[in-house]
């Protein structure tokens, strides 16, 4: 498979960055890692005339702690995450999500920023131009019909980043620049719940960085997720739990976010309502994660059956809450 033709732009500086941003909107993209785009440059499913690299922007990446909150700057890798006893002692959960992207060569290279803005997927979509080609054209392709679903009204690829849900679990944020302006949403805001275009970022807006607020009090978290093999491997499904509470683990707050069972993380109030002002017990445990399943919305169009999927949506949430509430109750 050859990339298309298109054009380097290597800014070394963000304020340059965000100026070719705005002068090349809408036919540039940016690539961070490459560990994603260049694939589906490769495949011919996103074809810019210019590309914008962050390479030589060297204030874009490290970690650090500042007013109660850790900043993350966008273009730190996951192996720079990996690595971040802060992240690890204070951020379990995200700590885990990092650990079970991919395998470690795409660890490596891949970062915060490329991993929260990559592309829902589908093994109809995801596929050579070649096979496309023999096909009319889905959604996600422009047209109007859904492979995965037999008259399927909308497009049902699945949003697959193992980082997005740990971050939101943790009610973290994203500070998005633009040439002359710059918001600060919080990162389950970033998603619009539509396959076709799974992101509300802007054409000419670049993601610097993310800000998680350190919890107060006792609290812990956890990640779990569902995959094929041990390596090189997306979400099939996951779930992310952060909990607060005391050492007796009665929870005073919680939050259940599910990845990988729709076009972007769930956020599963149900569930966390379940586990808010009580010592769960196991059959508390039980309903919160069962609570998790009417929200799963999943079609065949993963390697394993969506029926699958669906019940395992549910023990992996269990496994997550058990591990938060065991990490919860243990002495710091
Ligand atoms: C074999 C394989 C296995 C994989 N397994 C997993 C997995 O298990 N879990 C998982 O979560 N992912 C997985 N991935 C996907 C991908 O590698 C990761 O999501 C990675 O973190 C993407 O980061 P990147 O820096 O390489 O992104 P890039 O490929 O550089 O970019 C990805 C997207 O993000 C946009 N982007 C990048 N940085 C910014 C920014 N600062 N602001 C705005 N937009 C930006 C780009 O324009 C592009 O659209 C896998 C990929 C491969 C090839």
């Amino acid at each position: 498979m050859r990339l298309p033709p298109f054009e380097v732009l290597e800014p070394a500086t963000l304020k340059n960055a965000l100026s070719m941003l705005e002068k090349h909107k809408g036919k540039v993209k940016i690539v961070a890692g490459g560990t994603e785009i260049v694939g589906l440059m490769k495949l011919g499913l996103s074809v810019p005339p210019y590309i914008l690299s962050l390479r030589k922007i060297k204030n874009l990446q490290g970690i650090k702690e500042s007013k109660g909150q850790i900043i993350i700057r966008s273009n730190t890798t996951l192996r720079e995450i990996i690595e971040s006893s802060l992240i690890n002692d204070l951020f379990k959960g995200i700590s885990q999500a990092a650990n079970l992207v991919a395998a470690p060569p795409i660890q490596n290279r891949a970062t915060i920023g490329g991993n929260i803005f990559q592309n829902s997927r589908c093994m109809y979509y995801n596929q050579s131009e070649l096979f496309r080609n023999g096909l009319k054209p889905c959604y996600k392709a422009g047209g109007v019909m859904c492979r995965a679903v037999k008259g399927g009204n909308r497009c049902f690829s699945v949003y697959q980043s193992d980082m997005a849900p740990a971050l939101i679990s943790f009610n973290a944020k994203a500070k998005l620049e633009k040439s002359d302006s710059s918001r600060t949403i919080l990162i389950s805001d970033l998603f619009t719940g539509k396959g076709e275009n799974p992101h509300s970022i802007g054409e000419n807006e670049l993601l610097t960085d993310i800000i998680i607020p350190i919890p107060k009090g006792q609290y812990s978290s956890a990640y779990e997720k569902l995959r094929i093999r041990k390596s090189l491997e997306y979400p099939l499904m996951s779930s992310a739990v952060f909990v607060s509470g005391n050492m007796n683990g009665e929870v005073i707050d919680a939050r259940i976010v599910l990845g990988a069972a729709g076009s972007s993380p769930k956020i599963i109030d149900k569930a966390s309502k379940v586990l808010k002002g009580k010592k769960p017990s196991n059959k508390d445990i039980e309903a919160a994660s069962g609570a998790v399943l009417q929200f799963v919305e999943v079609a065949d169009n993963l390697p394993v059956p969506a029926s699958y999927r669906r019940k395992m949506a549910v023990i992996y949430t269990k496994r997550a809450i058990q591990k938060a509430l065991k990490d919860l109750r243990k002495d710091r």
